[in-house]
């Protein structure tokens, strides 16, 4: 089972990812914990250049750098631990890209979405646990949490246009999405994430 949740900055997605990886725990699973970017070596280094370096990075090159660490996510993270059996939740996916590369950045989205398929040889999640917040709300969460070491250089606007590209995502292919308000109180939203998840365990 590979759940993946998705969201724009400070919704919410690690304390859930840590919520229902312990409660899959109590139930015997062993879940396997992963993000993007930066899941892998490879993909640390590449996290460095795409975060550290943002205001020197082209768009394309941007895309093709995220691209990489998905690829190398996939190849050595997320299959060999499908092919395990195991349940895998991981912070950010494909819909990460077409919402921060192809909404955000203004590039085509069929554009992100082959680049992505080719990469990640179109392994698609069972299940995207989308956590929606106005993004004045969550950069303020954000900022709050890591105080002066991550100054956000994005515009609002560049953030309204993510958020919405993940609902448009979300409401094209709603049986594939669980689509949450993050402003609520997160036991409740950990709560809603676990029945969702629980019927996907006993399908
Ligand atoms: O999820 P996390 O906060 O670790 O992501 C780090 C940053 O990388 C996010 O703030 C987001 O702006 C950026 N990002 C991106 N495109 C992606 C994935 C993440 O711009 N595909």
């Amino acid at each position: 089972l590979f759940i993946v949740f998705e969201g724009g900055e400070g919704v919410g997605k690690s304390t859930q990812v840590v919520k229902l990886a312990a409660w899959l725990r109590l139930r015997g699973q062993e879940p396997v914990v992963t993000r993007e970017p930066g899941a892998t070596d490879i993909g640390m280094r590449i996290r460095g250049l795409v975060l550290d370096g943002k205001d020197d990075i082209s768009p394309r090159a941007e895309a093709l750098l995220y691209a990489a660490d998905r690829a190398q996510h996939v190849t050595e993270v997320v299959r060999p631990a499908l092919a395990e059996g195991r349940v895998v939740l991981s912070d950010r996916y494909v819909d990460s890209s077409l919402a921060y590369q192809g909404a955000g950045r203004t590039m085509a989205a069929d554009e992100i979405s082959w680049l992505s398929t080719w990469a990640t040889g179109a392994l698609k999640p069972d299940l995207t646990i989308l956590l929606d917040l106005d993004p004045a709300v969550g950069l303020k969460r954000a900022g709050e949490r890591s105080g002066a070491d991550r100054i956000e250089s994005e515009s609002l606007a560049f953030h309204e246009r993510v958020r919405y590209a993940f609902l448009d995502l979300a409401s094209a292919d709603p049986k594939s999405y669980l689509v949450i308000d993050a402003s609520g109180d997160p036991e409740k939203i950990a709560l809603e994430i676990r029945e969702r998840i629980d019927v996907l365990l006993t399908r």
